[in-house]
């Protein structure tokens, strides 16, 4: 029987990477995704045609397969009944989660969607790697887990117990359910804390995003917090060797019983957003317009990844630099949105 790889997400930015790189490795891959609506559904269908599927045959609960060799499943996390079935039917033993609903301001406006995928499509993700043995489940946490905090770089014994937002309380909640199922039935999970993923075909929610489509567009750049805020922005490409390297690190703890492990996954340089802004716009080769604000609801001043942990294991860390991150970022969209090819 074969071991397959399960990405869940695999539709979405990340995920979608991480699956065009395994299966190239010759990895044994079986993607899913509930391709939801919080964004662009035709970015994700662009991406899983990368991926090699077959658009028209998507549908929900039917599972398809690549000239790769890989399967891509759309299904919800929160159908317990055909999840189950889909381990059912393959050979599982690495699970990687980076399903989730995203966003920090979205959660203040649908927070149901945040329980139902984050809360109850997890557990039901757990009750499987439970039931199947799974020998190996990453899953994605946050960089918000850490809230307002003015210890940097952050690090991953810091104390996370102050989500501002119910997107971080999720993420948060991600991380003590999966102790509980590490301590409970010994199934070795790890936890990865990624920070502010960039890249090309990335999240259209995402600030980097937006910002590239106001300064093409000569429209204004809403700056929140009169600019004072600090992000460490995290080349897509370094986020998915690190998880590739993760994959065979499986967490062995002696302290406790439970096999469990957090990383901090970032560039561990954060980037003042006016000095991003100032970059892009040398990109673009045009001056960004700017309005200065309040600080949004749920957001937090400064993120910042100690990552000497992850060094220590993989030896390596993200290290990108984000001039030449966010060049590719800004070839991809442009070639994306701005060329007659896709009539825009
Ligand atoms: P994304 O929104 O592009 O991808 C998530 C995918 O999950 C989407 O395609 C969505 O359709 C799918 N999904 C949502 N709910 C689902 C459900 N119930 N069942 C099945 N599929 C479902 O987000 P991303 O940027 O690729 O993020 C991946 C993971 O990393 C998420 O858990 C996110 O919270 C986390 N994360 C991302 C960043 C970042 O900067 N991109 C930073 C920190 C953490």
């Amino acid at each position: 029987m074969n071991n397959y790889i399960l990405i869940t997400g695999s539709a979405g930015f990340i995920g979608h990477h991480l699956t065009v790189k395994l299966i190239k490795l010759g990895f044994q891959v079986v993607g899913l995704d509930s391709i939801n609506d919080y964004y662009d559904v035709n970015l994700k269908l662009e991406r899983l045609k990368l991926q090699g599927f077959t658009i028209g045959e998507i549908s929900y609960n039917k599972i398809i397969q690549n000239d790769k060799g890989a399967y891509f499943v759309q299904l919800d996390l929160a159908d317990q009944e055909n999840l189950d079935k889909l381990f059912k039917r393959f050979s599982i033993s690495i699970v990687i989660n980076l399903a989730a609903q995203a966003g920090v301001r979205y959660s203040l406006e649908a927070p149901e969607s945040y329980i139902k995928s984050n809360i109850v499509g997890f557990t039901n993700l757990l009750e499987c790697c439970r039931n199947y043995a799974i020998k190996h489940l990453l899953f994605a946490s946050s960089s918000s887990v850490y809230g307002i905090s003015e210890s940097v770089p952050f690090k991953t014994t810091d104390r996370t117990d102050s989500p501002v937002s119910l997107y971080a309380a999720t993420k948060k909640a991600n991380e003590v359910i999966a102790y509980s199922y590490a301590h409970l039935y010994g199934i070795p999970c790890t936890g990865l804390r990624f920070f502010t993923v960039y890249g090309p075909l990335g999240r259209p929610d995402m600030a980097y995003f937006s910002f590239t489509k106001a300064i093409l567009e000569a429209k204004p750049i809403r700056v929140f917090n009169q600019g004072n805020m600090l992000r460490d922005f995290t080349y897509i490409d370094d986020i998915v060797e690190s998880i590739i390297r993760l994959m065979d690190i499986v967490p062995a703890n002696i302290v406790t019983s439970a096999r469990y492990k957090i990383y901090n996954i970032g560039n561990s340089k954060p980037v003042n957003l006016l000095d991003f802004i100032t970059t892009l716009g040398n990109l673009l080769s045009i001056k960004p317009n700017m309005i200065y604000t309040e600080m949004q609801l749920g957001d937090v001043p400064v993120t910042f990844a100690d990552t000497s942990d992850l060094n220590e294991v993989i030896n390596f860390k993200p290290n990108t630099s984000l001039k030449d991150g966010l060049a590719n970022f800004v070839r991809w969209y442009k070639d994306y949105y701005l060329s007659d090819e896709n009539g825009c």
